[in-house]
């Protein structure tokens, strides 16, 4: 299906995990794709990624914190690609760390990544779908940790708290532009972030094998009892993207088997 033939998608951290599958999502269903990551590798992943699905894929080096990275990021797809219909916020970072131990570096790169991080690639978005008339979609990768915080990231649960927050400020704003705003909260995505989250929380609560605290949580704690894949929080996002969820905007919505039910 050509879903989003002629649409034009930015994801940041698209060259692996979450983002890649979400990037893998829009390119099969026929959308030109910038895929944005901090390092040079974004280069391999979009190759990659226009050979196995045929459509324009376009890697960018951006550092979401950074200003300056981040208009260029937005006025490459603009250029090179034709505009910009949706833009996906999915980079992101964590630590995990006792609250002693916790820095002051940790607490303010958590924030600058997570939450300044969409803010920024937010508000460049914007700038084209106005300049477009045609309006746009911006969907923010949040996490189940912007519902409950978990044990030993408070960082980290603050800055997706925040992305619930900006992702409804922002909503209401652009409502009458036809600017859609939603979030998204995934559960336990098999992932690098979630093979870190799985080695070192399962240390710290209990010293666990690697891959056991995965298994027992998803055993005692999501109702379907399986971790979820790249591709089950592309599904969601392909459908916010689309014009099936043209009303709906400023909602925080969760796939994650169930883990989460409010
Ligand atoms: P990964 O750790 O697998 O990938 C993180 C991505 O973010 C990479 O592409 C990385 O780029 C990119 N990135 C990190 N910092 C920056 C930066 N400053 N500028 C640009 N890109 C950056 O994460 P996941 O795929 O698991 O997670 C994706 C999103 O989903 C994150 O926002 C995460 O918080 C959220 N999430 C994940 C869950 C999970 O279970 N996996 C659960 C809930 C939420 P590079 O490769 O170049 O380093």
């Amino acid at each position: 299906m050509e879903r989003f033939a002629g649409k034009t998608v930015v994801i940041t951290g698209g060259n692996r995990g979450i983002g890649y599958a979400i990037a893998e999502r829009f390119a099969t269903e026929g959308a030109s794709v910038a895929i944005a990551s901090i390092e040079e590798h974004v280069h391999e992943a979009a190759k990659k990624l226009s050979a196995s699905t045929g459509s324009n894929v376009l890697g960018v080096v951006c550092d979401v914190t950074n200003s300056s990275d981040v208009k260029q990021l937005y006025a490459k797809a603009d250029k090179e690609l034709g505009g910009v219909d949706v833009s996906v916020q999915n980079a992101g970072i964590i630590t995990i760390e006792k609250v002693e131990d916790l820095t002051e570096k940790q607490w303010d790169d958590t924030m600058e990544v997570n939450t300044k991080g969409v803010f920024l690639c937010c508000q460049e978005a914007i700038r084209y779908m106005r300049k477009s008339g045609n309006g746009g979609k911006l969907i923010n990768t949040a996490s189940g940790q912007a519902r409950d915080g978990f044990i030993y990231t408070p960082h980290y649960a603050a800055s997706k708290f925040g992305v619930m927050g900006m992702t409804q400020s922002l909503a209401k704003e652009l409502a009458l532009e036809s600017i859609t705003v939603n979030a998204i909260c995934p559960g336990i995505i098999t992932t690098d972030m979630w093979d870190y989250n799985d080695r070192v929380w399962g240390k710290m609560l209990g010293d666990y094998k690697p891959g056991e605290l995965m298994k027992d949580w998803v055993q005692n704690n999501i109702p379907m009892k399986r971790a979820g894949e790249g591709k089950d929080v592309a599904g969601l996002v392909a459908f916010l993207a689309s014009e099936d969820a043209d009303y709906i905007t400023g909602q925080t919505i969760n796939v994650d088997g169930g883990l989460i039910m409010s």
